[in-house]
């Protein structure tokens, strides 16, 4: 299969390079020249299907032309190791748990799969693979939980000193071995800087092997498609879903897309967002005005210019009237999450995060005005990693920190201070690596 950019259909990759290099140097995104369908034989037994299997078939009809069938298949098993479990809360009121991963977000998903597709492409190459990503909080934990004692790879960490949270810290910290840390004495756009400034340095770039780990990836998109699948399969028979995503760059969603392009039956999407109400903006009015981000408390959707907004409109044709056929946006206030957090566990005993509380919200009001729909709301993290606004709304310590974060808690940090200097980072690259 080859991979054409969003922006000229002309330049035209194959797969290795198109994961590799994230990006088309004409900054559009790679899509596949060919969207895939599953066929009639997956859709007469897909409800059947284990978790692993669902995400083997789809696996396949991305990138089964390329990688051999054994090798797929290991890649999807370390993936799926865990569970994508639907909780009902009430009738038609479905929420698929999202955080059953190590890192305790969606995003374990993407960042695993990637991982292990990045190492089976460069298995024969003679160079270690190093990975440079810089991070505001999830994404670096996610990504340096999936490449953790992965083969001929290594990350090297970007994250602004002082501004993450003291677990989040520790998940970058205190893993060792191929994951490096470097702690910079400046902001998040500051170490995103640094990190773009590594990759226009040709020579360096080529030197180190670099690559990035965010997540316009196609092989972090792909992998979300497959608990849409299995979400729906845990419905009844016959019930088609309206997914309902808490969005910031709509990769999540865009990933539900694919999942309807491959012949999934879904009734709608919600697009369930803050008050960076882009997108949603954009389907009601059909104009696209992207701008800076506001912040909320549900922090990884304060998003001004989400990245995969492409994608969608290449999925569509580019037809406003099409895309808003298929997807309603729908917008909270940090108020009205605020709120939505305590009714839920008041109502249902259940915890939602901030980011969840909103999908859960939009989902009510979308089953108000479509009585008999099925909404499943996808709770993207656990509530746990948001502790400053649980506790506001709960009451502390209300919510238990499962064991596999909590335990990093006691785990020593390693990190490396750098200035924010071009000069400095690059050096310390050259010779560290
Ligand atoms: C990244 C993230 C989102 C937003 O997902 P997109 O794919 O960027 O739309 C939502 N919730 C949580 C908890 C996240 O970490």
């Amino acid at each position: 299969m080859l991979y054409h950019s969003t922006n000229n259909s002309a330049h035209r990759v194959d797969l290795k390079e198109a994961i590799l290099r994230s990006l088309p140097p004409d900054n559009g995104l790679y899509m596949p020249d060919t969207l895939p369908v599953l066929d009639k034989s997956f859709w007469e037994i897909w409800r059947e299907l284990t978790f692993p299997e669902i995400g083997i078939a789809v696996a396949d009809a991305f990138f089964g032309e390329d990688v051999p069938p054994q090798a797929l298949v290991d890649i999807v098993e370390g993936t799926v190791s865990f569970d994508a479990p639907l909780v009902t809360l009430g009738p038609g009121d479905h929420i698929l748990e999202l955080f059953h991963g190590p890192t305790l977000a969606f995003k374990d998903f993407g960042a695993r799969f990637m991982a292990r597709l990045m190492a089976w492409l460069t298995r024969d190459d003679d160079r270690k693979l190093t990975v440079l990503v810089a991070t505001s909080g999830d994404t670096g934990g996610a990504v340096a939980s999936a490449f953790h004692n992965v083969p001929g790879t290594r990350v090297v960490i970007l994250y602004p000193k002082g501004k993450v949270s003291g677990l989040q810290e520790k998940q970058l910290t205190a893993l060792g071995g191929n994951i490096t840390a470097l702690e910079i004495d400046g902001s998040f756009d500051d170490c995103q800087a640094l990190v773009k400034s590594a990759f226009l340095d040709r020579e360096l770039s080529e030197v180190l092997n670099l690559t990035s780990a965010n997540s316009i990836n196609l092989a972090r998109l792909v992998p979300q498609s497959f608990y849409y699948i299995h979400a729906a399969r845990q419905l009844p028979e016959g019930v088609a879903p309206t997914f309902v995503i808490p969005s910031g760059n709509f990769g999540n969603l865009t990933a539900g897309l694919l999942a309807m392009q491959l012949g999934l039956q879904v009734d709608h999407m919600i697009a369930a967002t803050n008050r960076n109400d882009v997108v949603p903006e954009y389907l009601k009015k059909g104009v696209y005005s992207p701008r800076p981000s506001v912040p909320t408390i549900s922090n990884a959707m304060d998003v001004g210019a989400p990245s995969n907004f492409v994608r969608m409109q290449a999925l569509f044709g580019g037809s406003w009237e099409t895309m808003k056929s298929r997807i309603t946006g729908i917008t909270f206030s940090d108020d009205q999450t605020r709120a939505a957090i305590r009714e839920v566990k008041s109502l249902y005993n259940y915890e939602i995060d901030p980011h969840g509380a909103i999908a859960w919200l939009a989902a009510r009001q979308w089953r108000a005005s479509h009585p008999g729909s099925a909404t499943v709301s996808l709770e993207t993290a656990h509530p746990s990693k948001f502790p400053d606004v649980m506790d506001a709304e709960l009451g502390a310590h209300c919510v238990e920190i499962p064991e596999r974060l909590a335990i990093l808690a006691n785990r020593e940090k390693v990190s490396i201070p750098l200035p924010f200097d071009i000069t400095i980072f690059h050096d310390w690259l050259r010779r560290a690596l």
